[in-house]
Order: structure tokens, then C-alpha cells, then sequence
């Protein structure tokens, strides 16, 4: 991937697109004007810019799927903002036809939040990576999803460091052996669905580069809720760590190794041949074709459940059950603009308009000789 050559944007901007007049207000602020209505297409939102991944990287299927759910959304280009870290997922901003900003290693979430507390009716959008989100940005993953600040997380997971070529990332399995772990890695990996519930995150979601359809789904989901919406994407790195993920993505594997998680619809896998129940609180999967257990015994999924999202998550532990990919849980919260802003409306009616200079100048200030 690394590529010396100079991009021809300033650094740290993508696609410079020209301002035109925003919304008043937020509210609504993932509906501005419908693009489709203005004939906006995928081309609308790919800028001019060199792809510059290695091929066969599958970020390339990523960036495709986003171009083209653009149009769909009914967005605008001068209204969207893709903010990224550094990594080689964080070149995504220069190809699309948006606001962008190529930021620092791991604080994607600060800018989103300072953008989104000063110009809400923005739609931003954060690209990361296992290494800069969970490792150096790991802090403000988690508090941009305490905050639930109103935004899209992307969190391409390859579980390898690849701009940097190949050494071990917070979520790579124990004993991976890497150029920086040549006798095998000895942590456990972050299972990035668990830290965002942790976190107290109010939407988290999984999917895959390869299954594009699902994909657009998913970020179709997130984009429509109200908050920090995480979604984490298998992404594979045919250079350092190809095929991470093959048995979630390959036709001879996928319907035994996957499950995708449906609200209001039973936990049911493998063509209707198994199914995942509950054991006390311990997931256990069910054979449907012996006729001991049937779809009944099933576990049916509900978004809102808490509980249930985290006996989802933990299935990532256990190589006998499915790897659940949909989304795990999604809860109606307001949003921390929006109570910035109910907050800064409600002091300013009881003290009126403040003075940055009283303020700047009052108690305990003193002069330096
Ligand atoms: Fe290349 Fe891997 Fe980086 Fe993709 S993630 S650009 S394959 S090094």
C-alpha cells in the first residue's frame, strides 16, 4: 500500500467540494434535501483522487459499497464529512467527493465530536482501523460512544497493522505470529462488538467486505439511527494477513460458521439446520434436523436486549458456535449534541448571551511579569 507519491489535495483534506447553504438547525439532520432527487450517483461521490490500496484489498469493496449507498441516502456532498485516523483504511476520505479530513493517529473521535457539537446538522462519518481505533485511538472510541455522539463509526478490522507492514494488532488472535511477534502474540485479542456494549454504545453492528449486500444494509441501519452508530467490518489485508476471515466469507464455510442476527426472528443457521439456544445464560447450538429440538427452542433476537447483545458478542469466543453478523443491539438515546445544545439554549435564557472576555478575564487570573 505505502505509496510515496504525493497527493495533489493540502495534507489532512480530501475533495474540497463547493460550500453552499447548510440547513438551519439540526433537527432532521440525517435528512437533508434528497440527493436522489437531485440525480446524484455513485460517480457524484467518487473524487478524482488514485486509489492507492494494494490490490485485492478489501477496503477497495468497502469504498464501492459507500459510493454507491451515497445517492440512496438522500445526502448531500457539501453536507457529509468523512474523518479518518492514519492507517491504510484512513485514506478513505480523499476518495470519496465529500468534506474529509485525513486526521492523527487514533482521533477520528475527537474531531467528530467537535465538529458535530459546533455544525450538528453535518453527517459525519469516522474510517478507522483495528490498530488506530482499539490501540492508539482506543480511549476515544469509547468515549465517543459513551457520548453517543451523532455519527457513522466504520472500523475496517483486518487484525494486522498493514500501512505499517505486518506486525500484530489489538484485535489479531493469541500466538500470531508476526514480524513483531516471531515467537507468537500473548494477549488476547479485543473483540471490538464487546468493547462498544461496553462502552455503553447505542447502536453495534458487524458485517463484511465481501458480502456487500449486507454491508450496505448495515450502514443503511446505522446511518438512520440517532447516535454513535459502530459498525465493525471483517476486512481482509491479502498482503499480511490474508484470508483472516475466510471461513465467515467462503461459500464452503460461511453457512455453518456464520449466523446473521434478525430482530424479532429466530437464531437459525446453517440453511434452517441448526439454531442457537439458550442454556441458562450459556448459547448452545442446536441440531433442528434430528427432531430432538425444533425452531421453537430457537432463541428469537431482539435489538433492544442488552442482555442479549452481550451473549452475542461473547459467541466470538467459542469456535463452536456461529460468528453472529447483523446488528447486536440498537437503543433509542438522545444524542450528546443534542443535549449540548438543549443545554447551551436553557443557560443562555437564564444568564443571556455570554462575554468570551468577562469570562477569560474573571476569578483567579493574574498577570506574568
Ligand atoms: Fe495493502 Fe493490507 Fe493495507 Fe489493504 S490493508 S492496503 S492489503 S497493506
Amino acid at each position: 500500500m505505502p505509496d510515496a507519491r504525493k497527493p495533489t489535495l493540502p495534507p489532512g483534506f480530501a475533495a474540497k467540494p463547493k460550500r453552499s447553504r447548510l440547513p438551519r438547525g439540526f433537527k432532521g439532520a440525517k435528512r437533508p434535501p434528497s440527493g436522489e432527487r437531485r440525480g446524484l450517483t455513485r460517480k457524484d461521490f467518487t473524487s478524482d483522487q488514485d486509489v492507492r490500496w494494494c490490490p485485492g484489498c478489501g477496503d477497495y469493496a468497502i469504498l464501492a459499497t459507500v459510493q454507491r449507498l451515497m445517492p440512496q441516502l438522500g445526502v448531500q456532498r457539501e453536507n457529509v464529512v468523512f474523518i479518518s485516523g492514519i492507517g491504510c483504511s484512513s485514506r478513505f476520505p480523499y476518495y470519496m467527493e465529500t468534506y474529509g479530513v485525513h486526521s492523527i493517529h487514533g482521533r477520528a473521535p475527537t474531531l467528530a465530536t467537535g465538529l458535530k457539537a459546533s455544525r450538528p446538522e453535518l453527517d459525519v462519518w469516522i474510517v478507522t482501523g483495528d490498530g488506530d481505533a482499539l490501540s492508539i485511538g482506543g480511549n476515544h472510541l469509547i468515549h465517543i460512544l459513551r457520548r453517543n455522539v451523532n455519527c457513522q463509526i466504520l472500523l475496517f478490522n483486518n487484525q494486522i497493522y498493514g500501512l505499517t507492514k505486518g506486525q500484530f494488532s489489538p484485535t489479531s488472535e493469541l500466538g500470531k505470529i508476526t514480524k513483531s511477534s516471531p515467537y507468537g502474540s500473548l494477549a488476547l485479542p479485543f473483540n471490538p462488538v464487546s468493547v462498544a456494549l461496553g462502552a455503553t454504545a447505542s447502536f453495534v453492528a458487524r458485517s463484511a467486505d465481501r458480502d456487500t449486500r449486507h454491508l450496505a444494509a448495515i450502514l443503511k441501519r446505522a446511518h438512520k439511527h440517532n447516535g454513535a452508530a459502530m459498525v465493525e467490518i471483517y476486512q481482509n489485508c491479502n498482503i499480511y494477513n490474508d484470508g483472516a476471515f475466510f471461513e465467515f466469507t467462503e461459500k464452503a464455510t460461511k453457512p455453518h460458521r456464520t449466523i446473521f442476527l434478525e430482530h424479532g426472528k429466530p437464531m437459525v443457521y446453517d440453511g434452517g439446520r441448526r439454531a442457537v439456544r439458550l442454556d441458562g445464560f450459556r448459547p448452545e447450538s442446536i441440531d433442528l434436523t434430528g427432531g430432538a429440538w425444533s425452531v421453537s427452542d430457537a432463541i428469537v433476537y431482539d435489538e433492544t436486549s442488552l442482555e442479549l447483545a452481550g451473549i452475542a458478542s461473547r459467541m466470538f469466543w467459542n469456535d463452536e458456535m456461529p460468528r453472529p453478523f447483523g446488528v447486536f443491539y440498537c437503543e433509542r438515546r438522545e444524542s450528546y449534541e443534542s443535549r449540548l445544545h438543549a443545554q447551551l439554549h436553557h443557560v443562555t435564557e437564564l444568564h443571556g448571551e455570554g462575554d468570551l472576555d468577562v469570562l477569560l478575564n474573571t476569578g483567579d487570573t493574574w498577570e506574568i511579569n
